[in-house]
């Protein structure tokens, strides 16, 4: 049978990113954090497709998080056949000994790997809350033979795991996340990431102990608080990633059954407003309080009607909270948390300051003081496109896992990452339920299912593979840096 192949160059999103491409970068931009501006870029990827027939099965334009339609979701009891083998040829001549290897390695982990997942998923922590993964998994790789910083770089749960071999060879990183969600226990599936780093990284240790010859490090980073905390923000600015030639992570979400994908996400920037005001006794003199409350009620109007003039791929969404609030006192004192998203940098910074206005506009009707602070500024992810290519031919090819292309309109903090070094984030899907996508309590139940472990040993393998050809394959790696290169962020021209 022949096999569709996806080509997938260096250069950029083209035609499905032109629409937004920037020529010059916005002047009113001033509101975010010098380290999230003039990095927009227009996309690092190209797919297309040489296959005549079966084109859309590949193909996928959604700007949705769990990258598809519900139709055609991997839903829990349905299509849980594999879809048939698919050898390819460039593929199939280097899977030699080693490459089996690898996935021996990884299935006779299997069962420890599944063990550890579950331990996670039943002990769910929040940002930088994660000490039970963070000792589980810090003992686990010290076991497998690995050096183990725990508590690195200052922060309580991150970790660091390393294996070197020789003098002088490359640096594979890998990233584990570990966070839940308050509430909703772990509805993002890092249970799942968590084990995925791990499995590439024990993998890549039995290949590289059975080639001697070959110099390399392979270094497994614990990363917090991915909600929100942008953990690897704070690990990139404290160095962490310095030494890494690459550094690969995966993600599981909804989608069609046993697919990948190697979608881009959304910038976003997180804003904090507090608005103070004075206390009165609600009947008996409203007149003499500066009611904080109304501040955030307004701001939270302006900011709703402000959506239907932003973009369809922009997303705004917030929440509004209080002390002490009772319904005979007038608040003085209101706290919104906001989350705008856009596909860059800069149009995510055009964003941030429309609603920064609507906050303040709501301050001046009301008379209420208002303090703005900005969260961390997630970068959207630069996939790199060659990491990328070898992934979808060995899954593909290997485990007869098609890979998918688009966008996400969810964020992560990997994508400061990806802006750093070359960097490969495929997301997989898991069997979930009707609108049981990321952050439900119908995915929390998903990300411990039988067959999303397996789906998530199937993509560890497929990382390993890649990982393992960036240790040994120095015109790959070459190409690697290349399509890197091209892809320089902050390339707008006046
Ligand atoms: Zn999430
Ligand atoms: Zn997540």
């Amino acid at each position: 049978m022949d096999t569709p192949t996806l080509n997938i160059q260096p250069g950029c999103f083209g035609g499905f990113f032109a629409r937004r491409t920037q020529k010059k970068a916005p002047t009113h931009a001033s509101a975010l954090q010098e380290s999230s501006q003039g990095l927009s870029h227009e996309g690092c990827l190209e797919i297309t497709h040489t296959a005549e027939k079966k084109e859309d099965r590949y193909y996928s334009a959604f700007h949705d998080f769990s990258y598809g339609k519900q139709d055609d979701w991997w839903i829990v009891g349905h299509h849980e056949q594999l879809p048939p083998y698919l050898p390819k040829a460039d593929v199939a001549a280097r899977s030699g000994d080693i490459s089996s290897l690898i996935e021996q390695s990884l299935d006779k982990i299997n069962g420890k790997l599944r063990e550890l997942s579950l331990k996670i998923h039943d002990h769910p922590e929040t940002n930088f809350e994660e000490k039970f993964a963070h000792d589980l998994l810090t003992n686990f790789m010290e076991k497998q033979g690995f050096a183990v910083t725990r508590h690195y770089l200052g922060l309580d749960t991150a970790w660091r795991a390393e294996y070197a071999q020789g003098q002088g060879g490359r640096v594979v990183g890998i990233n584990s996340e570990m966070d839940a969600l308050p509430g909703l226990g772990h509805a993002c599936g890092h249970n799942l990431i968590a084990i995925a780093g791990v499995g590439v990284a024990v993998a890549l240790k039995t290949a590289l102990e059975a080639r001697r010859d070959v110099a390399g490090k392979i270094v497994l980073l614990g990363t917090p608080a991915e909600e929100g905390g942008g953990g690897k923000i704070i690990l990139l600015e404290r160095g962490a990633y310095k030494e890494m030639d690459v550094c690969m992570m995966c993600h599981p979400a909804a989608g069609a059954v046993h697919s990948t994908s190697i979608a881009s996400t959304t910038s976003m920037q997180t804003i904090y407003a507090e608005y103070s005001g004075q206390s009165a006794h609600a009947g008996q003199a409203p007149w003499e309080g500066t009611n904080a409350l109304d501040a955030a009620v307004l701001a939270y109007s302006s900011i709703s009607m402000l959506r239907q003039q932003i973009k369809p791929d922009h997303r705004v969404h917030g929440i509004i909270a209080g002390n002490n609030w009772l319904a005979n006192v007038i608040p003085d004192n209101s706290k919104m948390k906001w989350i705008a998203r856009a596909p860059t940098s800069l149009e995510v910074s055009v964003l941030a300051d429309r609603l920064i206005n609507c906050m303040k506009a709501a301050a001046i009707a009301t008379g209420c003081e208002i303090e703005v602070k900005l969260g961390p500024a997630y970068f959207d992810l630069r996939q790199n496109s060659v990491l990328a290519q070898d992934f979808t031919d060995i899954v593909g090819s290997r485990y007869g896992l098609p890979t998918l292309s688009g966008e996400h309109s969810a964020s992560t903090d990997f994508g400061n990452v990806s802006y750093a070094l070359p960097a490969l984030h495929p997301s997989f899907a898991i069997p979930t339920v009707l609108n049981g996508g990321n952050h439900t309590p119908g995915f929390t139940k998903a990300a411990r299912s039988e067959e999303a472990h397996k789906a998530t040993i199937l993509v560890a393998k497929g990382l390993a593979l890649t990982a393992f050809r960036v240790l040994t394959d120095a015109e790959f790696l070459s190409k690697v840096q290349a399509s890197f290169e091209q892809c320089t962020p902050g390339q707008l021209t006046d």
